[in-house]
């Protein structure tokens, strides 16, 4: 009844765990039922080999004790083994692990009904989801920042539960519908036979306990459908289309499960007077014929409020004049950007005669 493994799979009994994986992959897509020239017998064969070889704490196992060590233990699986094992156990069936073979074969998951993704605590009270808020702000809040209150109707934790689901005062029993192993066995039809899904306990959520009520208010789940508000802090320099993620501000978990997180999408309003360039402002300031040629001093509004701008004689139309530090706070680092300034000297319309006269005059 001792299977040689190491045999079957064609590695030698000190292949890496690397080498191991490497050689099943190839054997598997050589014999894949599929496939002309497969061999079914062959490609249970391998799978089962590599679901003890491919384990490292199997493999030692099957080392010290050969294939015969897991006929004795009762249920014929692996203590911890998150994953699907077949009927009646290795010798008459075979174990897949979804995801060596996703890879390989493609779509095979889809076959069999089940993802393919594997991994510690599947199934287990579900993390709550994450949610995304489009937030609209104003340019100056973006520039110096703002604290916002946000209404969301969002999962949050029971208040009468508590989030473990259970009426106040009830007793913790042991789950009847998996009598307390936290999981359930289901067997699916596929086109290579019954094959028996581990899944964890609907009812308990794998705890293995149940209490005698559930919680009136949010009927066993942990939570409720509520508004909430919350305060969010947007912090200064922050830039149209950046996203601010509020850790477990999402929605709760159910009994007892971590929330998600929030994602709050910051949409900036145009403002009418200034733009933005990376972290400085732009802005325009017309200025009159006699001012551009004589040279004047004038008020530029910022974010600030009016600043004084020395406008020097014969300065020309398009010029850019800096304000420095009047610009966007940095977001990640110090100091801040700068405010530009560009003129735009009016050519004067609408002069009388007069006016016309004395300008020809000066020849310019
Ligand atoms: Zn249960
Ligand atoms: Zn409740």
């Amino acid at each position: 009844m001792n299977k040689d493994y190491y045999n079957i799979l064609g590695v030698g009994k000190n292949a890496s765990q690397e080498e191991i994986k490497k050689t099943f992959r190839k054997k598997a897509h050589q014999c894949h039922p599929d496939k002309q020239g497969g061999d079914e017998q062959k490609f249970k064969e391998i799978n089962e080999a590599y679901q003890v070889l491919g384990d490292a704490k199997k493999r030692a196992q099957y080392d010290q004790f050969g294939s015969a060590f897991e006929h004795g233990q009762a249920g014929g699986g692996f203590s911890g083994f998150e994953g699907f094992s077949a009927q009646g156990g290795p010798a008459s069936g075979w174990d897949i692990n979804m995801e060596d073979l996703g890879d390989i074969f493609g779509g095979l998951g889809d076959i069999f009904g089940f993802s393919s993704q594997g991994g510690q605590g599947r199934g287990r009270a579900r993390r709550g989801g994450d949610i995304q808020v489009l937030l609209a702000i104003e340019f100056k809040e973006a520039v110096f920042g703002a604290e916002k209150e946000i209404n969301l109707k969002k999962n949050v934790v029971c208040d009468r539960c508590g989030g473990n689901g259970a009426e106040p005062d009830s007793k913790i029993e042991t789950c009847k519908t998996c009598n307390g192993s936290g999981r359930i066995i289901k067997t699916q039809r596929t086109i290579f036979g019954n094959m028996r899904a581990q899944t964890t306990c609907p009812d308990c959520g794998g705890e293995g306990k149940s209490y005698s009520r559930k919680c009136s208010k949010c009927h066993g789940n942990g939570v409720i459908q509520e508004i909430s508000g919350i305060k969010v802090k947007i912090p200064a320099g922050i830039d149209d289309g950046e996203t601010i993620r509020l850790s477990g501000h999402g929605e709760a978990g159910e009994r007892g499960a971590p929330a998600g997180d929030l994602y709050l999408k910051i949409r900036v309003n145009p403002d009418i007077k200034f733009k933005r360039d990376g972290y400085n402002i732009l802005s325009k300031a017309e200025i009159s014929f006699a001012q551009a040629a004589l040279g004047d001093k004038i008020e530029i509004p910022t974010v600030d409020g009016n600043v004084k701008l020395k406008i020097p004689e014969g300065a020309q139309s398009g010029k850019v004049f800096r304000l420095s530090g009047r610009g966007i706070p940095r977001l990640r680092g110090s100091g801040r950007g700068d405010h530009l300034v560009e003129i735009i000297v009016k050519t004067p319309t609408g002069l009388s005669r007069k006016q016309k006269e004395m300008l020809k005059e000066l020849g310019i």
